[in-house]
């Protein structure tokens, strides 16, 4: 028998489930199909030898807009923030980063004319529209307020570290500054890991009513007829839906719409680049060198934090869980050998001889991070991918013009969910 369902949602990550715990509260019957064994996408955390790993380091802003619209949806956010401080590292000289008021004024980093130009960007950060910067690379912005290449490295390595985005000559000045702003408020590293949000959001929508399918691949979305859409499985089962909400990746959604014999779709999803990079995640029994919990590359674009400083991550208080990153440059050749090697010598020079206490590790080489590098002029494409099928709702951190990450992936399900509402009740109201 055909399952029917009033709403299908493709994909059990965070933009999944916040627009089902959303859609919830309606007399909506509503369905998740995951393909995974697990729940959770890139939000999940794998409790490997009693730590837990998420998949690279997450950081959830304070100030960001999936901490409201999660605690809105009652999910506990437990954790704390990391000090703001710790180290930069250029031509293999390391200097306290200028991030906090008194390291502003002690690094070796910068010289008296340096350090000023940085605490002026600094401020213009914290009092831009970023609005103003819509048509700008991030690079362009840069090179407009400071004429300092020192002060301008800086601005992109504190760039990366709040977007993940490695490209300021692509990326847009708009997104990055607003990402900049949020950052500003600091984030929480979360006891347990992102799996406590997935767990939360997964228990509370299977208590209101949603039924969740993992291990279940889509492989075709055909709208069929007004308000009805067919979901063909691979394992060639059926699913009909009145809509559908889709949460994968463009180009896993480029390939569910494609007719046979029909490319007419390929070329804008084509042009989206992912966020990507290399995390080395590790628990270690004890730090070599327990005083340098954070470090960043300022030339090489590196980065290192011990997360488990701040957050319950392991059953074992005093193991150490920390997380090595290098932020890839879009379409940069990655050779996985060279890559690893990279991580490891950078945590050689901040924890010597961390191999002999490891506990566990995992290296993925090349993971994406966002769906979309942003860059000016998304928002006009995005909306019109989104009206292009009535019924079909486009949601996960690619698919909001204004937010990337965490903070992409909630809001643009919490729109999906309140557009759906919305027109269900024009509908209904029109009927
Ligand atoms: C290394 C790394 C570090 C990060 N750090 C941060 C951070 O510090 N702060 C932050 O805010 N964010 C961070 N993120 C980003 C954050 O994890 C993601 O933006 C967010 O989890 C994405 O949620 P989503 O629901 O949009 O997508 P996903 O989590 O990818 O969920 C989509 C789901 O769809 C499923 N799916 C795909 N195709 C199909 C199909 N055909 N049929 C059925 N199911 C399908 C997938 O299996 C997946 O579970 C990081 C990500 C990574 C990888």
């Amino acid at each position: 028998m055909t399952q029917k369902w009033d709403v299908v949602i493709v994909g059990g990550g965070l933009a999944g489930y916040v627009a089902a715990n959303l859609l919830s509260r309606t007399n909506l019957s509503i369905l998740i199909l995951e393909k995974g064994k697990s729940v959770g996408g890139r939000a999940r955390t794998n409790k490997m030898n009693n730590q837990y790993l998420n998949l690279g380091p997450h950081a959830l802003n304070n100030k960001g807009i999936a901490k409201s619209i999660l605690e809105e949806l009652g999910i506990t956010l437990n954790g704390k923030s990391p000090k703001l401080g710790g180290i930069l590292i250029e031509n293999n000289i390391e200097y306290a980063a200028p991030f906090s008021p008194l390291d502003l004024f002690t690094t070796k980093l910068l010289n008296w004319k340096e350090r000023l130009e940085w605490i002026s960007v600094l401020l213009k950060i914290m009092k831009i529209n970023p609005e103003k910067l819509a048509n700008q690379t991030f690079q362009h912005w840069a090179k407009d307020v400071t004429q300092s290449k020192k002060v301008e490295s800086l601005l992109y390595t504190l760039g990366r570290l709040a977007t993940y985005c490695h490209a300021p000559e692509l990326v847009s000045a708009k997104l990055v500054v607003s990402n900049l702003q949020i950052a500003m408020g600091g984030v929480l590293y979360l006891d347990g890991g992102w799996q406590m949000i997935v767990d939360q959001l997964h228990n509370k929508a299977i208590v209101s009513g949603v039924q969740v399918q993992s291990q279940t691949l889509v492989k075709k979305i055909k709208p069929i007829e007004q308000d009805q859409f067919k979901l063909i499985l691979s394992t060639n089962e059926e699913i009909l839906g009145k809509y559908v909400i889709c949460t994968t990746g463009p180009h896993e959604l480029n390939e569910m719409l494609i007719e046979e014999g029909n490319h007419e779709q390929d070329s804008v999803y084509d042009q989206i680049t992912p966020v990507k990079g290399a995390t080395l995640d590790i628990a270690l029994t004890q730090l070599p060198n327990p005083k340098i919990l954070f470090a960043m590359g300022i030339s090489e674009p590196l980065y290192y934090s011990v997360h488990s400083h701040y957050a319950r991550l392991s059953d074992d208080t005093t193991s150490a869980v920390l997380h090595v990153f290098k932020y890839h440059h879009p379409g940069e050749h990655i050779d996985e050998a060279s890559v690893k090697t990279e991580l490891e010598q950078f945590l050689d020079k901040l924890q010597p001889g961390w191999q002999q206490y490891v506990i566990t590790k995992r290296f993925l080489p090349n993971i994406t991070v966002n769906q979309r590098l942003p860059q000016s002029g998304d928002e006009r494409w995005l909306n019109r991918l989104k009206t292009k099928i009535p019924g079909l709702y486009l949601a996960g951190d690619w698919a909001s013009p204004n937010s990337i990450l965490a903070d992409g992936a909630v809001s643009s399900g919490k729109d999906a969910a309140e557009d759906l509402i919305l027109y269900e009740k024009r509908k209904n109201s029109a009927n």
